[in-house]
């Protein structure tokens, strides 16, 4: 079994659920008392948060390079980012270190692929609804059309994860308005949606909509752990 190296701390409500899953999920596939070897280098979330609303980028992307090489050091066999927002330097971070990283969008994208969808829903942080990284990823290496909400639907979803959801927070009415907006998105021809967010699972669920939901830090742990095992080999197709 590979080592898992977690990098988290973005924000640690989904980091815990990363923890949960990679390891329930080992013992669902081994049995008895097997339990993921992991390692994980966790961020204070504080100072990312404002050097993505400075727009800092380069220094977000020196942080990360440095957490990440703390992950290796630590005994990785690879590395998992576990937020959408800060694969914005995915590509920078990989080549400051030496163990492959899995992407989580390649990974959500094979789930949908798999599950024969071709346009699909984006909700996520203005960083990942907004930028190149992500979207432009699932179109240009995964033919996935993308779709997101408006720019009020936008500001929404966004502030509902920085002002509620990474503290842990979960409000009914969040919840209204992030299914309103779901369903916006399925009426404009979304197939299915992206919970483009790690913690946005911890407010909407399959059953809270009438498409599937492909949830990004139940796929990305799930991955961690198919690759860990042996079970699939890292691939961005
Ligand atoms: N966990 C969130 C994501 O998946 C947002 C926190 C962050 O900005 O990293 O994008």
């Amino acid at each position: 079994m590979k080592t898992i190296g977690l990098l988290g701390g973005m924000s640690w409500e989904s980091s815990i659920e990363y923890y949960r899953i990679i390891n329930e999920t080992v013992r669902e596939k081994l049995g008895g008392l097997h339990s993921a070897k992991s390692v994980m280098y966790s961020v204070d979330f504080a100072e990312i948060e404002a050097l993505q609303h400075e727009r800092k980028w380069e220094e977000a992307t020196r942080l990360m390079i440095d957490a990440a090489r703390h992950v290796e050091t630590g005994g990785a066999d690879f590395l998992v980012i576990c937020t959408n927002t800060m694969h914005r330097m995915a590509e920078e971070v990989q080549e400051g270190i030496g163990i492959p990283l899995l992407h989580i969008a390649d990974a959500t994208a094979m789930v949908i692929k798999a599950g024969g969808l071709s346009k699909v829903g984006l909700l996520g942080t203005r960083f990942t609804m907004e930028g190149e990284f992500y979207k432009g990823r699932l179109i240009d290496r995964h033919g996935l059309e993308v779709l997101v909400p408006d720019d009020k639907g936008r500001e929404i979803v966004h502030k509902v994860i920085y002002d509620e959801l990474v503290m842990g927070v979960i409000e009914p009415n969040s919840k209204t308005q992030y299914i309103q907006i779901i369903e916006e998105l399925v009426s404009m021809g979304a197939q299915g949606i992206i919970m483009g967010c790690t913690e946005i699972g911890l407010l909407v669920g399959a059953e809270d909509v009438t498409v599937p939901v492909f949830d990004t830090a139940l796929i990305h742990s799930t991955a961690a752990v198919e690759y860990a095992l042996g079970d699939t080999e890292l691939s961005s197709q």
